[in-house]
């Protein structure tokens, strides 16, 4: 069994020689893969003592250099690309295929892109008779989810370092794959020392982390929970806080649009990395008149969606991250079956593979608006129908959680889904279908969190803006 039992610091590895141990499951098999020891508060005084020494250097080195260190840092991880897809999918559950292109090359590519910004960002700007210098931060604490490890690590790391902050980051305890190869891909792009730190713990050492006076901003990924945790106790020293939190997103069908289509696509982003995605449409909100016909249509796409061990080739949903994630999802489907909502597929006691944290891809419909599977993330391969009579009361379903990060929109015509788009509270949204833009600004309104991710809006939450007069 593979271990991590180390962390970062200055350049150098520092065997964490005692506490407590996790151990990480292959979710399809049930063995053991992975033991992961985890630091102690104290740790995060050592790495951001680190990361407060490297500081200085950092930022006064040019952009076009720090530039250059995130390109080698992406060479590295790209020769570390199958066994990090293999070691994600294993881990998360994603079907191996989509674990390289999604949980290894998107991100890889985003190091990539996060580089190309050192041309293009103005770092200075004249404003009248002003000088206005975007300012590194400084010592930044990355925590990140267990999800999309590389991707969320990726979204912080990259531009912290491009705008001149040094980091600590503290990865997710429970997916060490992306960790254990990132600290390699550091040593071979050859990191200057104190810039990246990346501790191994769990919620001791993150929660130490954000209180730490050296700490000046704390980008936190992760439930909103703990996003609340973080926010209460970062407030003390007023740190800046990028939060990048939970979700419950809408697919809008509006009357003209074509349903077969919508169906099947709010089917694959509702079951993508088996419905732990953030982003997922996990409610489906169709015309009242419709809902036969977009019954039949979901029990017919459902039935494509093979369950099964994420490195079969015909795998089209592997398993939850661990038996907690599973038991924590039957939870909610048994209270759906309570509630009385129409099961349109799988539910608690559909058949799923004997080993494996399996949950079968499950539809309910008529949902009713103030149930907790119309409100809260399951985080598992769980869709919620929802119907509407007029376009007002559509809205109003839409934006009906206490949540905000993205939807999609299903219209007769591109320019009605737009003019729709505007009425959402939603970070993301896509119309017609529309695929993902790594550029554009990801986050979330209310309880999914404040600030974004993604090309120069990413960056921008690394770096203070000073006015110098002159006179
Ligand atoms: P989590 O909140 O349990 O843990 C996230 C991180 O916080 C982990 O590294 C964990 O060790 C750490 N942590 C736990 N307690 C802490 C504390 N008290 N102080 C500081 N750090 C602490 O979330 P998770 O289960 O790893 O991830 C799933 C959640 O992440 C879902 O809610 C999902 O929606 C969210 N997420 C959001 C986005 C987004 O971009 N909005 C992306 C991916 C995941």
């Amino acid at each position: 069994m593979k271990q991590l039992s180390e962390h970062y610091i200055d350049g150098t590895r520092r065997h964490i020689e005692t506490g407590e141990t996790v151990t990480v499951f292959d979710a399809a098999t049930e063995a053991p893969r992975v033991t992961v020891r985890l630091g102690v508060a104290g740790d995060a005084d050592v790495a951001v003592r680190a990361a407060s020494a490297a500081a200085p250097g950092w930022r006064g080195t040019p952009v076009g250099e720090r530039a250059k260190y995130l390109l080698a840092l992406a060479n590295a991880l790209e020769e570390r690309a199958a066994v990090l897809a293999e070691g994600i999918s294993r881990e998360v559950g994603m079907p191996l295929k989509l674990s390289r292109r999604i949980q290894v090359d998107a991100p890889i590519a985003a190091w990539r892109a996060t580089a190309a910004l050192a041309e293009t960002f103005a770092f200075v700007r004249q404003v009248g008779h002003s000088r206005v210098t975007m300012t590194p931060v400084g010592v930044v604490a990355a925590i990140t989810p267990w999800n999309y490890p590389l991707h969320q690590i990726t979204g912080k790391v990259a531009p912290a370092l491009l705008a001149g902050c040094t980091v600590v980051l503290k990865p997710s305890e429970l997916a060490p794959s992306a960790t254990l190869h990132l600290i390699d891909a550091c040593e071979a792009a050859h990191l200057p020392a104190g810039v990246l730190n990346i501790v191994s713990g769990g919620a001791a050492l993150g929660s130490a982390l954000v209180a730490h006076p050296g700490v000046h901003m704390v980008s936190f990924t992760g439930s909103t929970a703990v996003g609340r945790k973080v926010a209460a106790s970062a407030a003390g020293d007023m740190k800046r806080l990028s939060m990048e939190l939970g979700g419950k997103s809408a697919a809008v069908v509006l009357p003209g649009a074509d349903l077969q289509k919508a169906v099947k696509a709010t089917i694959a982003s509702c079951y993508l990395n088996s419905g732990q995605t953030c982003s997922a449409t996990t409610r489906l909100i169709v015309p009242r008149d419709l809902y036969p016909e977009c019954r039949a249509l979901l029990a017919e796409a459902v039935s494509a969606m093979t369950l099964g061990d994420p490195a079969e080739a015909g795998t089209r949903i592997g398993p939850l991250l661990s038996a907690a994630q599973r038991e924590r999802v039957r939870a909610h489907l048994a209270e759906a079956e309570q509630a009385g909502f129409d099961r349109i597929a799988g539910g608690p006691d559909a058949p799923v593979p004997a080993s494996g944290f399996f949950v079968a891809p499950t539809i309910y419909g008529q949902v009713s608006p103030d149930s907790r599977l119309a409100n809260e993330e399951v985080f598992g391969p769980v869709l919620a129908v929802q119907c509407y009579e007029t376009v007002e009361e559509a809205i109003t379903l839409a934006n009906g959680t206490p949540y905000g990060l993205a939807a999609t929109v299903w219209a007769a015509d591109d320019a009605t889904g737009a003019d729709f788009a505007d009425a959402l509270r939603a970070g993301q949204v896509d119309v017609n279908g529309a695929r993902f833009n790594p550029a554009a600004p990801f986050g979330g309104f209310g309880l999914s969190g404040m600030g974004r991710e993604g090309g120069i809006y990413g960056l921008e939450e690394f770096v203070e803006p000073r006015a110098v007069q002159l006179p």
